[in-house]
């Protein structure tokens, strides 16, 4: 691809949380993530989160609290500021012409990567910085920077897209949204090249080079990507107690949820949705 489009690309995925995915039609019946204005979308997004939350309450951490959802495009595109104590979820007609162009090349075309934002940035990853707010609370850091400073971003990340599966998988059209979802975010993946060097594994080249990996969209794309994918190839097995009950482990080493990683050297995960 052109050097514009890969710098574009390459802006764009650094900024975004995770991302890609999409071409399948757009047959829109299994995602109703097309708003038609920007009080539309923030309520959505909000009533994803208020669902989100009271899951999570119903699944053993009851004094979870919940978490205003801001429509606000930015590069960062979705993230959690946990300073701010707000999600901040994107308006496509608000992003620049390079920034869309990137879902087009991940997509293949126009249509399909605009359904690609739709289904990731509208949705799943709205419940994805949902999880990472739980992870904040359940965490008793105080902060962004205690955060990024205090916890396993590895772990963080892939944990992140598990809650979003283990949630979308108890909705009533979550089922379909995730089938829609997972070939999109496949061919996405199957466009970048991966960056994990062969002397280490996934997990421990994430976590030492985490602020380098973070300029480069490309390799965080791939990480990203990979943990959509993982958490998707286990969507039957992830269980939203299970996930609940290993915020609490003590144990940094262990898969604490038991499920995740089916390939301990695929992949890490990033934390680029978090502004630093
Ligand atoms: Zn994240």
């Amino acid at each position: 691809m052109s050097s514009s489009v890969s710098r574009a690309m390459s802006r764009a995925l650094v900024v975004l949380s995770l991302c890609m995915g999409a071409s399948a039609g757009v047959s829109a019946a299994e995602c109703a993530c097309r708003y038609t204005d920007k009080a539309a979308l923030q309520s959505g997004a909000q009533a994803m989160v208020d669902g989100f939350v009271a899951a999570v309450r119903d699944s053993g951490k009851a004094d979870f609290t919940g978490v205003p959802v801001v429509v606000e495009t930015t590069p960062n595109l979705i993230y959690v500021n946990l300073d701010r104590r707000t999600i901040y979820v994107p308006w496509w007609d608000d992003m620049d012409a390079a920034t869309q162009g990137v879902f087009t090349q991940l997509a293949g075309d126009e249509a399909s990567g605009r359904r690609m934002f739709d289904l990731l940035f509208q949705q799943f990853f709205v419940v994805h910085e949902a999880a990472h707010w739980l992870q904040f609370q359940a965490s008793g850091l105080r902060g962004n920077a205690d955060f990024l400073g205090g916890v396993d971003l590895y772990r963080n990340e892939s944990e992140a897209n598990a809650f979003a599966v283990a949630y979308w998988m108890r909705t009533p059209e979550g089922r379909a949204f995730l089938d829609e979802m997972a070939p999109v975010v496949a061919k996405a993946h199957a466009m970048l090249p991966n960056p994990v060097p062969a002397d280490t594994t996934a997990a421990a080249y994430f976590n030492s080079n985490y602020d380098a990996l973070g300029q480069d969209p490309m390799q965080y794309g791939w990480y990203q990507f990979q943990f959509v994918l993982d958490a998707l190839a286990q969507r039957e097995r992830l269980s939203l107690p299970t996930l609940v009950a290993g915020l609490d482990s003590e144990d940094a080493d262990a898969p604490h949820v038991g499920v995740l990683w089916l390939d301990p050297n695929a992949a890490p995960g990033l934390l680029v949705d978090l502004p630093r």
